[in-house]
């Protein structure tokens, strides 16, 4: 058994005392040991601050982007090794691997490409391009330019159980070609692979001291020092999310907090759909209620069709769902593996009940029990996929605000566009809405209604059903993150994800003065 250790002011150290035995999901055999006490936390921020911070400022944003494109390339030649370690610590099919471990190593890549193109500066100034400025005054002397700096602080991710690659990297990849050092705080109960991806990424020699630092086990005190120049980026569960935005520090500080927490996203499907969208749809709704055993944020939860197809969805999807082998993630055959720990599948079962409670049924799966491949008794966290069905879908309002963190999904009637929108907003605000549609109209009457509600809207149709990538993938070029009860949170979108630690600010004055200061001329 490994003992995950943190790596924290240019050391691996490792907590005190008995700390938290990690389980293997599949057999339930112990794995690794972590622990976090007695780890100085004060001492990483102020490394991070004081060390990390001044060396990354010190790089272009071309020199920042060659590091991620170093540690990219150290990523991808230990990528073996993540998928392995993905699919042991985490219950992970080597297809649900792949998206976590590829899915960081693309993120880090993107970025360095990024990153490659926007030059010697270390900074961005706004209208630097041969623009003016802003003019304030009669003479165009006295202007302003608009700059967006690194702040001077440290970046702490927070990270959820479910992507501790991905999640990691994603989230790294944007602060670094930032200029901003990192503290990265994978779930504990999945640190094992973000583990692994620290010693790969500290061993390819690409960081400078200080920029990176990692946390495995609870974050003890760590939130507790950060101040008006530092960030907090934090992924998990609304639950989670309130009790960190109301640290004394935070509010007192202004902490920078963004947040990507619960969404209960929804797809779609008009009436009257070509038959390359109507299989695209079915497609897209089996992989995203199956993907890492629906242990995804981007997860389709609720269904919605035409009530005329109501029977028909249902049949095609559970004739689908019933294809799914569920076991051992090792097994090539295996297309679905175990939810992450007995606690997450205590809580699928309990979720389950809920929306059974508020007015659904169950129309496939069993919530209690299921077929697993390659299962040695009763051992493993094994969950089916279960599709339920709720045919007053006004009335079930569970299914709106519930999130079931599980392979899930609820099959709903809707009558109209106006109805359609109105039962996707009832999810308060969610990562992604899809809509399946080949009507010019019904497709801009949605798309337009749902925007407000979501941080992205993924429209499907015949012209692109062989073409595009399925709604649950986020990709580094849009953003991710969304209103209300998904936290609010923005991230990635290209340089847009950047903003969140830079600090904009308005230079005001003579204008030869400033460009000179600015190196404009
Ligand atoms: P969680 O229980 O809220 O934990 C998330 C992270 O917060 C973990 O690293 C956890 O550390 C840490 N944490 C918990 N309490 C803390 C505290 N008092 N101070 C500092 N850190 C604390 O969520 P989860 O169970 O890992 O993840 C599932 C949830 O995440 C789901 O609701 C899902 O929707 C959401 N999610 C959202 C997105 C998105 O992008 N919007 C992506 C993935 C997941 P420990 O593990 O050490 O307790």
């Amino acid at each position: 058994m490994i003992t995950l250790k943190s790596y924290l002011a240019g050391k691996w150290q490792a907590g005190a005392g008995e700390g938290s035995t990690l389980l293997d999901p599949t057999t339930e055999e112990p794995l690794a040991r972590v622990s976090s006490e007695g780890l100085d936390f004060a001492a990483a921020v102020a490394y991070g601050r004081d060390v990390g911070g001044p060396a990354l400022r010190a790089m272009s944003f071309v020199e920042r982007a060659a590091m991620l494109g170093k540690l990219a390339g150290a990523l991808r030649e230990a990528r073996e090794m993540l998928l392995d370690e993905s699919i042991k610590s985490g219950g992970t099919t080597r297809s649900d691997a792949k998206f976590d471990v590829d899915g960081a190593t693309g993120t880090i890549a993107y970025y360095a490409d990024l990153g490659s193109k926007l030059g010697d500066r270390g900074f961005f100034v706004e209208g630097a391009d041969g623009e003016q400025g802003e003019k304030l005054a009669r003479s165009p002397r006295f202007c302003g330019y608009h700059v967006r700096v690194p702040l001077r602080g440290v970046a702490v991710h927070v990270n959820a159980f479910n992507f501790p690659a991905w999640g990691m990297a994603e989230k790294a990849a944007v602060a670094l070609l930032a200029g901003v050092p990192v503290i990265s705080k994978p779930a504990t109960s999945t640190a094992a692979l973000a583990f692994r991806l620290m010693e790969v990424l500290v061993a390819s020699g690409a960081l400078p001291d200080g920029a990176w630092q990692l946390v495995c086990g609870s974050a003890g005190d760590l939130l507790t020092h950060l101040g008006g120049q530092d960030v907090l980026a934090f992924t998990g569960s609304a639950a989670t999310a309130r009790a960190l935005r109301a640290l004394p520090n935070v509010i007192e500080h202004s902490v920078r907090v963004n947040v990507e927490a619960d969404s209960l996203n929804a797809a779609v499907l008009a009436p009257d759909v070509d038959d390359d969208t109507y299989q695209m749809f079915l497609r897209d709704v089996v992989k995203e209620v199956t993907q890492k055993t629906g242990q995804k944020c981007t997860a389709t939860r609720r269904v919605l069709v035409p009530a005329d197809d109501l029977d028909r969805v249902e049949q095609d999807l559970a004739e689908r769902l019933q294809r799914i082998v569920v076991g051992d993630p090792s097994d090539s055959d295996v297309r679905m593996g175990p939810l992450v720990n007995r606690a997450q599948l205590a809580e699928a079962r309990a979720g389950v009940d809920k929306l059974v409670s508020a007015g659904a049924r169950v129309v496939y799966g069993d919530p209690n029990q299921v077929e697993a491949r390659g299962r040695s008794g009763d051992q493993g966290y094994f969950f089916g996929p279960v599709l339920l069905r709720a045919d007053a879908p006004d009335e079930a309002i569970a299914v709106h605000a519930h999130e079931v963190f599980g392979p899930v999904a609820t099959l709903m009637p809707y009558e109209g566009a106006e109805q359609a929108a109105k039962l996707v907003a009832m999810g308060g605000g969610g990562l992604v809405a899809s809509v399946y549609s080949d009507d010019a109209e019904l497709t801009k009457a949605l798309t337009l209604e749902l925007a407000p509600y979501h941080g992205r809207v993924f429209v499907g149709s015949k012209k692109v059903a062989d073409v595009a990538t399925p709604p649950g993938m986020v990709l580094p070029s849009c953003v991710h993150g969304g209103p209300g009860r998904a936290g609010g949170g923005e991230e990635l979108g290209g340089t847009r994800g950047l903003d969140l630690y830079l600090q904009r600010s308005a230079l005001q004055g003579d204008r030869a003065v400033l460009e000179r200061a600015l190196g404009l001329r």
